[in-house]
Order: structure tokens, then C-alpha cells, then sequence
């Protein structure tokens, strides 16, 4: 069976996405890289927001008109807040709940077996598997699920309570992944912070980093996303490890006390700034970014003002700016006080405009540095050979010129030429960088299932 997998939204989404494309050449079928391709496609949606729900329902259609033959199975948070609204999509052939898709690629083949160790048909190949754009790195879901109830939040209602794997599958998973050649792991979940608090441990994560870290040789570890209340005494010393990435994504959402109250949210001006001041007194060239939602029901220009002078006072190294756009089944959809389009439209630009110029500024304290960048794709080529993009340790994209065999190398790079969305690079002539100390003293996991 030829199948085309795609993926919109999240990394927990893209980490499902592998998950299922392991098991599929796992199973002996067939990756392609498009639906003309494909007998079966498999789409894992998004519902954070309306703008992704519409990009679902026209890939889908767009899919249908590529290959009429192929059948169309969508998964995902869309999937599961609104089934009916996209079974009437031309195209749809199954809407797959989040509930029965870690069991997806049974459904679609009854004889596959999810039970196999899934990294043995690797080490890393450049084009290793279709729907992955060409990642170096390994995005891997530790938990799912949420127990919290942000009010705008619709992905709570998609993917209901929250549940954690065992640490050691996702330790074994990590030690698989580091022998496979991959050189980062990124560890994603819902709510990456709850890690374990539904196994009674409420510093999950804290032990899960300090295992990965301590028992897989994994050259570089990231964490996605992570609630700012969920940073728990002490978690700031993982980063003695040089292996654990200076970025961390914590979500503010809001620079006022007024509207985080009307979001449900549990954090407040003075304890987020003191957060980022206690993460960067810790993380030397930390990378802070977060996420904003701009024209929330009742966001007064005082609120949003205040949302402006945080941000700029924090000075965050990145923004994803997000539009508030009501959501099917969440309070806020309710609330009273939304806004005008306009209004939300121009709050969003002045936000992204504040984005840039905090992230240029950021960018160019680093002019002149020397900084070790992980390749991951070509963008094009000139008279000085292919163009290459890649990632810092602190998480900006780099440009350089190099070799043909760059992909899923780490190189020491000298940096220069600041823009908002990164910096330009020299390879140092030394080439490749050398990986962190060896910290391997590997402790034989059984593979179990990573589902
Ligand atoms: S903590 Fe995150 S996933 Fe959970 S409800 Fe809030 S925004 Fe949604």
C-alpha cells in the first residue's frame, strides 16, 4: 500500500505523524510524497484555530482533486471537535477520532502490528520518510492530553485528560533515536510541563529530562512548549548538561492580569517576569520565545498596551502571534466582548512588528559568534555551492553555503548578517563540531512500543 502522510499544527501532531510512518514501513508499505502518489493518505488536523481548520478542509480537497482514487482519512483535533463538519468535506473518505489514533495504522491495515521496535530500518536517511520535511530532528510525544481549562483552549477538548508514557519507553525511544544517527530530540506533549503529574510525580519532567541525560548519548535535547507554571524549584539546573538546548517556548499569552484572568490562565505579570529572569540568570544565550493571543472577548487598549510593554520589557527573542479566534466548545467562545476584526487585525500587526524588532535585536547579539549549527536542508544554491538551512543550539536559523554532505551534521559557524528570521553563517573551517562529552552509561530498556 502506497501511502502520503501530511501533518498541520503542532509537533505533538508531526511527532504522531512519524510515529505512524514508522509503523507503516514497519508494517512493509510504501511512503510517498504526495496524494497523486498514494492509495491511502492520512491527514492529522489541527482546531486551534479557524485559520487551520480552513487549511484542512482545503487540503482535502485539493488532495481529492489531485487522485480521486486515493481515500482520504483525516485524524487529528479537528477531526474530533467537529467530525460531522468535515465528513461533508468532497474528498473525506474516514474521520479518525484522537481517541483510536495511536491505533490508525491497524484500522487502515488489520495484519500491521504496532507492537514492533521501530527503529531497526534506520539509520538516517536524507529523505527518510515522506511527510517529514526533510527534519533532522526527532520530535517525540511524551504525553497527551490536559487537565488544565484555558478558556480559549480548544485542544483541552480534543484530546481530553492528561497522560503521560512510562519514562522508560520514552528513554528507550531516545537511546533508539541517538543510535539511528539522529542528532536532537525534542520532547512535545499537550502539556509537556504536567509530564508525570498524573503518575503522581510532580516533577515528571524534571526526572525525564535528568534520565534522558544521564542513560541515551542523544548530542542535543530540546523541550517544545511549557506552561510557565509548570517550572517547577530547581528545574533550571538540567542545563548544566551542555546537551540540553538553551530555548525555552513559555506561553504568555497576555501581558495583562485582567485578560490571563478571563483565560483561566495560572500566571500573572510579576511571576512570568520572574521566571524569564530566573531562566536567563541560569541558561547562558538562552532563546526565549513565547506565544500571544491578541483581541481577546473583553481586551481593552489599556490591556492590550500593557501586553506591548511587557513583551518589549521581557524582550523575547521570538513571538507566534495568534489572532483570537472563537473555538467550538470553549468558554471563551461565549464571553462576552468580542472584537471587531479590524481591531484584532491591527492589535495582531503591531504585536508581529514589536516581534521582529525584538527578534532582530536578539539576532544581533550573536554578529560575530561562533555558535554550533545543526543542518537540515538545502534552500537553494549559488556560485558558492548549496545553500544551507539550520538550527543553532539556541535555536536561530542560520544560512550558510556548504558541502553536499552537511544534512544532519552539527558544524561550528560563524554568524553575521542579523535579520529578524535568523542570520547568515561561515563554516568554520574545523568543519564539523564535536558532539558534547559522551555521557553514555546506557542502560540496556527493553524497546517496548513507543504508541
Ligand atoms: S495548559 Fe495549554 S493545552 Fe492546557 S488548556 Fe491551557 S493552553 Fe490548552
Amino acid at each position: 500500500m502506497k501511502v502520503f502522510l501530511d501533518s498541520i499544527g503542532c509537533r505533538l501532531n508531526q511527532s504522531e505523524i512519524e510515529t505512524m510512518a514508522r509503523q507503516l514501513l514497519a508494517a512493509g508499505h510504501e511512503l510517498v510524497s504526495s496524494a497523486a502518489e498514494a492509495d491511502k493518505v492520512i491527514l492529522n488536523t489541527c482546531a486551534v484555530t479557524s485559520e487551520a481548520a480552513r487549511d484542512a478542509r482545503n487540503r482535502t480537497r485539493r488532495m481529492h482533486r489531485q487522485n480521486e482514487g486515493a481515500e482520504i482519512i483525516l485524524t487529528g483535533c479537528y477531526a474530533t471537535v467537529a467530525p460531522q463538519e468535515l465528513a461533508r468535506v468532497p474528498g473525506t473518505g474516514r474521520v479518525v477520532p484522537n481517541k483510536d489514533k495511536a491505533h490508525l495504522v491497524q484500522i487502515i491495515d488489520p495484519q500491521a502490528r504496532l507492537d514492533l521496535p521501530l527503529f531497526d530500518q534506520e539509520p538516517i536517511l536524507r529523505e527518510f520518510l515522506a511527510g517529514q520535511m526533510g527534519h533532522t530532528r526527532a520530535f517525540i510525544k511524551v504525553q497527551d492530553g490536559c487537565d488544565n481549562h484555558c478558556t480559549f483552549c480548544v485542544t483541552t477538548v480534543a484530546r481530553g485528560a492528561a497522560q503521560s508514557r512510562p519514562l522508560g519507553d520514552v528513554v528507550a525511544e531516545v537511546q533508539a533515536l541517538a543510535a539511528a544517527g539522529y542528532q536532537e530530540a525534542v520532547l512535545t506533549g499537550v502539556h509537556l510541563g504536567s509530564y508525570g503529574h498524573d503518575r503522581e510525580d510532580p516533577a515528571g519532567l524534571f526526572h525525564l529530562v535528568r534520565a534522558i541525560l544521564s542513560h541515551s548519548d542523544i548530542p542535543r535535547l530540546r523541550l517544545s512548549s511549557l506552561e510557565p507554571w509548570d517550572i517547577t524549584p530547581g528545574f533550571f539546573e538540567l542545563w548544566d548538561d551542555p546537551r540540553l538546548l538553551p530555548h525555552l517556548h513559555l506561553p504568555l499569552q497576555s501581558g495583562s492580569d485582567h485578560i490571563l484572568r478571563l483565560m483561566a490562565r495560572r500566571t500573572r505579570r510579576d511571576s512570568f517576569r520572574e521566571l524569564a529572569a530566573a531562566a536567563r540568570a541560569h541558561i547562558p544565550h538562552l532563546n526565549l520565545s513565547t506565544d500571544l493571543i491578541v483581541g481577546f472577548p473583553g481586551e481593552t487598549e489599556a490591556d492590550f498596551a500593557a501586553s506591548l510593554d511587557l513583551v518589549a520589557e521581557i524582550g523575547f527573542a521570538r513571538l507566534h502571534v495568534f489572532s483570537y479566534s472563537p473555538r467550538p466548545g470553549t468558554a471563551a467562545a461565549n464571553m462576552p466582548g468580542h472584537l471587531p476584526k479590524a481591531v484584532k487585525k491591527a492589535r495582531a500587526g503591531q504585536m508581529i512588528a514589536l516581534g521582529e524588532s525584538l527578534s532582530l535585536a536578539f539576532h544581533q547579539q550573536y554578529e560575530g559568534a561562533t555558535r554550533p549549527v545543526l543542518w537540515e536542508s538545502v534552500v537553494g544554491a549559488n556560485e558558492g555551492g548549496l545553500r544551507w538551512a539550520g538550527y543553532t543550539d539556541n535555536y536561530i536559523r542560520v544560512l550558510a553555503n556548504g558541502p553536499d554532505d552537511l544534512f544532519n551534521q552539527v558544524t561550528s559557524t560563524t554568524l553575521h548578517d542579523a535579520r529578524p528570521d535568523g542570520l547568515s553563517g561561515i563554516i568554520d573551517g574545523a568543519g564539523r563540531a564535536a558532539p558534547p562529552p559522551n555521557h553514555a552509561s546506557r542502560i540496556t530498556l527493553p524497546i517496548g512500543p513507543t504508541s
